[in-house]
């Protein structure tokens, strides 16, 4: 067994992995992840796509993509108060992390200072950051880090030799480019992939092998259920077996052990048995979708459900204890302050 952070993983190596009986697999994944976690906890993020659709790339699994004709309706970049009005939603439902996506290649010059406006906001309700645009230069990178963005997502999405398969507007090399910039700029690393696009064993190691050999491995794995869309070119694409999903989540978890592994798109068409699963081998992380930002939230609900059934407890934020101690001792000072400005008339 492999507990150590390693980055020279061969495909043999990972293909042996993946072949191992599957108790013995789970049973090896959930060691690892038992040295580096608390078992029993899931990190939570709320996903919010303040700018939808009409996206220039083809990315053969996106109904954002503006080249395939799905009942996806586009929208323009939010306001900065909506989103913020749904940060603050996600906060009262417990989410640590809010998580906000737009539909496009890269990110231009004139949205900037909107974008920079919801990371501060977001960040001064005491929850972690973390943004998708696309592509990023170093310099926007830079930009978005002073302005405390904590996270960035940008993932690979499958092998490099698969990949000419589902993106031909991007690069592979491109999106490593993208990773380094946001590493270099001090960010945190999100970055993950899809499976059941129709790749081979081989490519679900290749995924693996490239992001377990970066210099650093990325801090969040999303792993990906394709979720077929009408419209898109993957529509019919053959249903993957529900085990290689969670051989996929056991090999990521012995390959990244530190890192939070993410059980992603997909998730609502798992049955609680399947998530579960997941949870033992070494999936640590949920997302909240936007619509559960609604009233009523009923997904949100049998979700804290389920969690309470399998005595899951969510994960709290990293770093910001100590800034939410601070708010509350202020706040109470102020209160303070106030008693002491107005005198009590009922007393007299
Ligand atoms: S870049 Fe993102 S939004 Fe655009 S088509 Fe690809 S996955 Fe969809």
């Amino acid at each position: 067994m492999t507990e150590s952070v390693r980055h020279d993983w061969t495909l043999a190596q990972v293909n042996a992995l993946f072949a191992l009986p599957f108790n013995d697999l789970l049973f090896q994944a959930q060691t690892v992840h038992r040295a580096h976690f608390n078992p029993n906890e899931v990190q939570i993020s709320t996903l919010l796509s303040i700018k939808t659709g009409a996206c220039p790339e083809d990315c053969s699994y996106c109904p954002q993509s503006a080249r395939y004709s799905t009942d996806l309706e586009a929208e323009k970049l939010m306001e900065v108060e909506a989103v913020l009005e749904k940060a603050r939603a996600a906060k009262a439902i417990g989410s640590t992390r809010f998580c906000m996506g737009a539909a496009w290649r890269n990110p231009k010059d004139r949205d900037m200072p909107y974008i920079l406006k919801m990371v501060e906001g977001v960040r001064e309700m005491g929850m972690e950051t973390c943004m998708t645009l696309g592509m990023l230069s170093k310099d926007q990178a830079q930009v978005l880090a002073s302005a405390g963005l904590d996270y960035y997502n940008h993932n690979l999405d499958t092998s490099p030799e698969f990949y000419g398969e589902i993106i031909t507007t991007r690069t592979y090399q491109d999106r490593m480019d993208t990773l380094s910039n946001v590493r270099d700029a001090g960010m945190n690393v999100c970055s993950g992939g899809i499976v059941g696009l129709g790749e081979s064993d081989n490519d679900r190691s290749g995924l693996l092998m490239s992001l377990a050999n970066l210099d650093e491995h990325p801090d969040s794995v999303p792993i990906n259920m394709l979720v077929k869309v009408e419209g898109t070119p993957l529509a019919e694409q053959e249903d993957l077996d529900p085990f290689d999903f969670v051989r996929t989540i056991a090999v990521a978890r012995i390959m990244m052990p530190k890192a939070h592994v993410r059980l992603s798109a997909g998730r609502e068409q798992m049955n609680e048995q399947m998530q579960s699963m997941c949870f033992f081998a070494g999936a640590n992380s949920i997302f909240y979708g936007e619509k559960l930002l609604t009233t009523g939230n009923p997904d949100a609900e049998k979700d804290q459900a389920l969690f309470q059934r399998l005595g899951i407890q969510p994960e709290a934020a990293k770093g910001y204890s100590d800034e939410v101690e601070e708010y509350v001792i202020e706040e109470a000072l102020k209160n303070k302050q106030q008693e002491g400005k107005f005198y009590d008339a009922a007393v007299n």
